[in-house]
């Protein structure tokens, strides 16, 4: 039985094992869709980023090449002044305004856009600001009062600008849209604004483009940023060309560029990482940057192109423009991911693995619960094939089995082995007295007393009705005998028990054979021994041992 318990064990063991691999597979299987799922949604957002990107860029890159455009043809009419009557007059005109605090050249179509200037005297008093040279200011007007024709037909409600002007140092401005504020106070804000201020040749010696940061903007556009390019002609720096951006318009742009099914907060940094607009007017929770989440998207952007972070339950898709420097901004929270198709696909998915998982972990607890109920009733039965139920010692057959094995053992091992056989007197009185059941009560009281009488080596069974063995293993004869004396003292002494009244002693005869004085191990040879020596104490008036004949 212990090694049946024993062997039990292994196939439980690969019940646990298998479901512990179907379990893995499982989870390995839901993980490599999972990957699938989270690739697939990156590349999709990726893709919407990229495509918001490129589309502001070319938003961008038309905007910055007018102003590259107006640049060029300033220098193109700085090179060769068209110095038509109309124009004559208004440089006429100018001669004698210029020492008015503030003064206008408004070309002569109506809807040409004024040149607008501030006194000699002003001019003056500021260090970067120059009109000293006649000829080339007669030169840079012409040129100034040229292009005011061409920024009449700027439309900026279709353009991604808001705003393009001229400032010249030469004391005046040309913008595209009228500034809002008295002349003076323009011109001196524009003239003390970085994006004209960095671009003297020692600020700006390669005479890029640059752009500010956010900024309040003229005219109450509300906050805007600006870039500019310097006006440079035969090495004399002329002005600034500058275009505006209000945020507003950015943010309309942005919303317009947004490709159909992006979700969540697009927003444009720059390359600082300070927020410039972002696609919601309200930005909700978890749209916005702590500053040690700022840090660490500032080495990402310093480092790539493009890429993504995650941020707590936060995901993050960013692209850096190419040509400008802007960050583009994608950020998803859990809620808005888990709204979206693949978010909806990785919910299904992962309640599944659950399900299955519970599923499995069930079957289990099942597949084990039947497996343990299999080996109590294997156990049951091969108790029950060995054992006497009423009495709880071996059985005839088990019990020769046990004292053959006793025997044979004992042989080789070179150990004396005895046997004691045992039959209750008069039991058959027992029965007629006091009916069967009394009877039974006994045997069960005779058994339990034998076996509390006997050493743990020995090995007791029920080979008849009310007869019972004792195979004693490295046990002499003399020795024997005391086993068997103390077995027939010992229930000869108790009083067993009938009803609640009534008690009966019962009493054994015993014959006692061993290997040492009959010179064999056969345990049936020495049984019959024991046996005829039982019968002797019969006769000899019963309640005693016999070891001789
Ligand atoms: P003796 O001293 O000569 O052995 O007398 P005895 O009455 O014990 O001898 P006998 O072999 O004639 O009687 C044995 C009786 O044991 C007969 C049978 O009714 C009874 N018996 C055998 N097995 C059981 C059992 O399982 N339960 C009960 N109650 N009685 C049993
Ligand atoms: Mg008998
Ligand atoms: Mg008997």
């Amino acid at each position: 039985m212990i090694r049946l318990r024993a062997l039990s064990a292994a196939p439980k063991r690969v019940v646990h094992g298998c479901f512990l691999l179907v379990f893995l597979l499982l989870t390995l299987l839901t993980w490599r869709e999972a990957v699938i799922l989270k690739e697939d949604y990156e590349i999709t957002k990726r893709d919407q980023l990229e495509t918001t990107s490129n589309t502001l860029e070319r938003f961008g890159q038309r905007s910055t090449d007018e102003l590259i455009f107006y640049r060029n043809l300033m220098r193109r009419a700085l090179q060769s002044p068209v110095k038509n009557s109309e124009i004559a007059q208004l440089l006429a005109q100018f001669e004698q305004q210029r020492d008015h605090e503030v003064w206008h050249l408004s070309p002569g179509n109506p809807q040409a856009i004024p040149v607008e200037g501030v006194a000699d005297r002003w001019v003056k008093q500021h260090d970067l600001l120059n009109r000293d040279d006649a000829l080339r200011l007669q030169d840079e007007l012409t040129a100034t009062l040229g292009i005011s024709m061409l920024l009449q037909i700027e439309d900026p409600r279709r353009n991604f600008h808001s705003r393009i002007w001229y400032i010249s140092r030469g004391g005046f401005f040309l913008s595209s849209s009228p500034t809002g504020v008295n002349t003076l106070e323009s011109y001196a804000r524009m003239v003390s604004r970085p994006y004209f201020t960095r671009m003297t040749p020692q600020a700006n010696p390669e005479r890029k483009m640059l752009w500010t940061g956010v900024y309040d903007g003229l005219n109450n556009q509300g906050k805007a940023i600006t870039t500019s390019i310097p006006l440079d002609h035969h090495g004399y720096w002329y002005g600034v060309l500058a275009m505006d951006f209000s945020l507003a318009r950015l943010r309309a742009c942005l919303q317009q560029a947004l490709p159909p099914g992006i979700s969540g907060n697009v927003m444009i940094f720059n390359r600082n990482m300070e927020l410039v607009v972002e696609s919601d007017r309200l930005p909700l929770p978890g749209h916005s940057f702590s500053p040690e989440e700022r840090k660490k998207m500032l080495s990402a952007v310093a480092d790539r192109k493009q890429g993504t972070l995650r941020f707590g339950s936060r995901f993050v898709i960013w692209t850096r423009s190419h040509q400008f420097h802007w960050v583009l901004v994608n950020i998803q929270t859990l809620k808005e991911g888990v709204a979206e198709e693949t978010g909806r696909a990785s919910m299904v998915l992962i309640v599944m693995w659950l399900l299955f998982g519970a599923g499995l972990i069930l079957c289990h607890q099942l597949i084990i619960r039947l497996f343990d109920r299999m080996l109590t009733l294997q156990d049951t039965l091969s108790w029950r094939a060995n054992y006497d139920s009423l009495t709880r010692l071996l059985n005839r057959g088990a019990f020769f089995e046990k004292a053959e094995q006793l025997a044979h053992h004992c042989k080789h091992a070179q150990l004396p082995f005895s046997v004691i056989q045992m039959d209750l007197d008069r039991f058959k009185s027992v029965n007629d007295t006091w009916g069967h059941q009394a009877g039974d009560l006994v045997l069960s009281h005779a058994a339990a007393t034998i076996q509390s009488a006997i050493r743990t080596k020995d090995v007791a069974g029920r080979i008849g009705g009310e007869e019972f063995c004792l195979a004693l293993p490295a046990t002499g004869l003399e020795e024997a005998v005391e086993i068997a004396e103390r077995v027939r003292q010992k229930l000869a002494s108790k009083e067993v028990l009938i009803d609640t009244t009534r008690t009966l002693t019962i009493t054994v005869s015993i014959g006692v054979a061993s290997s040492e004085e009959q010179q064999v191990y056969q345990f049936e040879s020495l049984q019959s021994v024991a046996d005829s020596r039982l019968y002797q104490a019969k006769t000899a008036g019963r309640n005693r041992v016999c070891a001789e004949d």
